[in-house]
């Protein structure tokens, strides 16, 4: 495949309330096989619109992938579309009115007459299968052009773009694919990383197989992401095992992930590794830290009882901290974070408890305590960290950094006890 694009179709991804992920997912995955978006576009509902896109991208391309306008409704106009330009008929596949008429029945519906336009296959195409809803995709090849139509839904468009790529997209790119890692760091700013990682990825520029790098930053965490095109697998991923040992080396301890995991994965997998369980007192987190570690499928296993004490009255009358504690430092001070964490490992019967207290603003910042000041606790076995950090920007950035610092603090935390290769840190 030497040229690919996407169109992305639907009125609503024109307008501030709807973003076009799919494009988003449809090129990480192609990049994975070597294969390069060159152009992407977003186009309304509209017949003449969309055929006109179409159109002038398969002048250009031999591969173009599009998504959406593939339901029932008036305003799905993809079929159409591309039979307008090709000229291709649209007829009707038996099996694919079947299959939606026992999707109905299965909920025991009738299916409505307007669902037999999602059975329109233009002609030559083949039909790709949808697990998760009514609208089948389409592989068409004309005149030496490959067309994809996926539908909108990201749920129902990923597994469809799985099969497609074992089955239908890896062995269209003979050669050379492209390989990836994702590194992730935390605890240092964008300058910092690039500083520390520059000398080493300028070397590997020089190499016959260049390693390419970007660095992405973001609030609490710094992206690198490393690509490197080879003919093997094994090969790419020799070399892209001994690029990461080489960073490990420039960034220590600050680097968290090597090959994509969030935090909240890494922490999780700590933890279940060491048995170990989990209880979070918040306050200015507001549950961020316990949504995150929740987010991970089976965290059940070791998180065991998440609190958001905002008010004084509820960090006392939930965890029991103390009032003449919180009378004496402020809410937002080390021994109340302390006393937060102590109340949640405590009512949580948990080994880990953490507590954190700030100041997220706009409002609310003193001269000694200004906006963005967070305390933090994390009481473990065998040892506790509480310490007192200040993070930059809007309430919502605050959150995000005192979650990921807070995250980070019990991944240091484990590793200090077993020291695992993958969690890093050595
Ligand atoms: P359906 O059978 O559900 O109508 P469809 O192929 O017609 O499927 P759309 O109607 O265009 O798809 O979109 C269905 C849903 O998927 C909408 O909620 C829409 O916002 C979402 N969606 C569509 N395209 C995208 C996209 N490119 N990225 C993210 N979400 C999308
Ligand atoms: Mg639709």
């Amino acid at each position: 495949v030497r040229r690919c694009e996407i169109i992305a179709v639907g009125s609503e991804l024109l307008t501030p309330s709807r973003l076009d992920t799919n494009s988003l997912f449809i090129t990480e995955r192609l990049n994975e096989i070597g294969i390069d978006v060159r152009a992407k576009m977003v186009v309304g509902d509209d017949l003449a619109d969309l055929s006109d896109a179409i159109r002038h991208a398969l002048d250009r391309v031999d591969l173009l992938v599009m998504t959406g306008g593939l339901g029932p409704t008036d305003d799905d106009l993809t079929r159409q579309a591309v039979a307008a330009v090709t000229g291709l008929p649209l007829d009707e596949d038996p099996n694919i009115v079947a299959g939606i008429e026992q999707r109905f029945h299965a909920r025991g519906l009738d299916m409505p007459a307007i669902n037999r336009r999602q059975a329109l296959v233009p002609r030559g195409g083949v039909v790709v299968e949808n697990p998760r809803g009514t609208a089948p995709g389409i592989w068409l090849e004309h005149e030496g052009t490959v067309l994809v139509l996926l539908p909108g839904p990201p749920r129902e468009l990923k597994p469809m773009l799985e099969a497609l790529m074992r089955e239908r997209l890896t062995p269209l790119t003979a050669g050379a694919g492209l390989y990836r890692r994702v590194l992730k760091v935390t605890g240092r700013t964008e300058s910092h990383v690039e500083e520390a990682a520059q000398p080493v990825y300028s070397q590997w520029l020089l190499r016959p197989n260049p390693i390419g790098t970007t660095i992405l930053a973001g609030p609490g965490q710094i992206e690198l992401h490393l690509s490197v095109r080879m003919d093997s697998s094994r090969e790419a991923a020799r070399v892209l095992d001994e690029a990461v040992a080489e960073l490990r080396v420039a960034l220590g301890p600050y680097l968290f992930s090597s090959d994509g995991e969030s935090m909240e994965q890494i922490v999780g997998r700590l933890l279940a590794r060491q048995g170990l369980t989990i209880a979070v007192a918040e306050s200015c987190t507001g549950g961020l830290i316990a949504s995150r570690l929740t987010d991970v499928p089976g965290s059940s296993a070791y998180f065991q009882l998440g609190v958001v004490a905002y008010s004084n009255r509820a960090k006392t009358d939930l965890l029991g901290v103390p009032a003449e504690v919180i009378d004496s430092n402020g809410a937002v001070s080390e021994p109340v974070a302390r006393a937060m964490a102590e109340g949640a490992r405590q009512r949580g019967a948990a080994d880990i408890g953490i507590g954190v207290t700030g100041i997220a603003g706009p409002s609310g910042g003193t001269e000694s305590k200004p906006v963005g000041t967070v305390a933090i606790a994390v009481l473990g076995p065998g040892r506790e960290v509480v310490r007192t950090s200040w993070f930059p920007g809007g309430r919502e950035q605050v959150k995000l950094f005192a979650s990921q610092a807070v995250l980070d603090t019990v991944r240091r935390l484990l590793l200090e006890r077993v020291p695992s290769p993958d969690g890093l840190m050595d």
